[in-house]
């Protein structure tokens, strides 16, 4: 059996930075404010570094707090700077233009849109400093239809696909006046899902890796799943001989929340089975 790697897969930038900020992260009680990553594992390996996730401001001990890719509200970072805490901010910078994006718009007085999902982190930070932007999942979302005859801009989550996030576009425009798109779209996620699309078009059966509440893994899932029979996997212990009888290419992708070495593991069990 032939197994085939997505061109581009595993931790993106913003990750890795996080991850190793993390790592090198020094003194005593280093917290994540939520967790770090999307990754079972990987935060396993944290804790027994002695990096714990903590899920409220409220339950941060003095010492130092990690902010994760997903980004921080600034109601959320004022808060943390009142506290006995060294803050070390791992926020993903194509996160933080989001932030910016949404500041500009709404200062100008035009309403903003962002394609996404509405309890995600990374759109929760956004929401809750600019109460008045809307998230919308997709193009079924009634709201589109409240900005009759005005001007509105149309951002994305980072992590959203290509197609949504024009298919709301065209919807906007059967309304308002005029749609100023800013695609705030992370280059790592679309030229991960390209791949993944890619490789998924040449074998019978592509593997997802990545945890399953990782946003960016149940996209890729999504996307390959509508081209070839696919498996979403946490790990290399989920594998089943009887997806792979008969089948002569496998193809392996991994969310942006995935390390290189869960990534190796899966190939290394695939080539026991071939
Ligand atoms: S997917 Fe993109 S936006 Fe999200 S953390 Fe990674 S590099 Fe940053």
């Amino acid at each position: 059996m032939k197994i085939l790697k997505a061109k581009s897969a595993g931790f993106c930038f913003g990750v890795k930075r996080a991850y190793e900020l993390a790592r090198e992260a020094q003194g005593e009680n280093v917290q994540t404010l939520g967790e770090l990553i999307h990754n079972p594992e990987v935060l396993e390996e944290l804790q027994t570094k002695g990096i714990k996730a903590v899920s409220a401001i409220s339950e941060l001990e003095d010492g130092v707090v990690i902010i994760r890719a997903h980004g921080i509200s600034n109601r959320k970072r004022s808060e943390l700077e009142k506290k006995n805490l060294a803050i070390v901010d791992a926020s993903c910078p194509f996160v933080k233009r989001i932030h910016s994006e949404v500041e500009k718009f709404t200062a100008a007085g035009i309403p903003v849109i962002i394609v996404g999902i509405n309890n995600h982190p990374e759109m929760q930070a956004v929401v809750e400093d600019f109460p008045q932007a809307i998230v919308v999942n997709d193009v079924e979302d009634s709201r589109l239809q409240n900005f009759s005859q005005k001007k509105v801009a149309l951002l994305s989550q980072t992590t959203e696909t290509e197609e949504n996030f024009q298919a709301v576009a065209a919807k906007l425009r059967e309304f308002s006046a005029e749609v100023e798109m800013v695609k705030t779209i992370c280059n790592a996620t679309t030229e991960r899902q390209n791949a993944a699309v890619e490789l998924a078009k040449e074998v019978e059966v592509m593997l997802v890796i990545g945890g399953k509440n990782s946003n960016n893994t149940r996209k890729l899932f999504q996307l390959v799943s509508e081209i070839t029979r696919s498996y979403w996997i946490e790990n290399s212990t989920e594998l089943k001989t009887e997806w792979f009888a008969g089948v002569e290419k496998v193809g392996i992708t991994a969310g942006a929340s995935t390390p290189e070495a869960a990534i190796e593991r899966v190939v290394k069990e695939l080539e026991g089975l071939s």
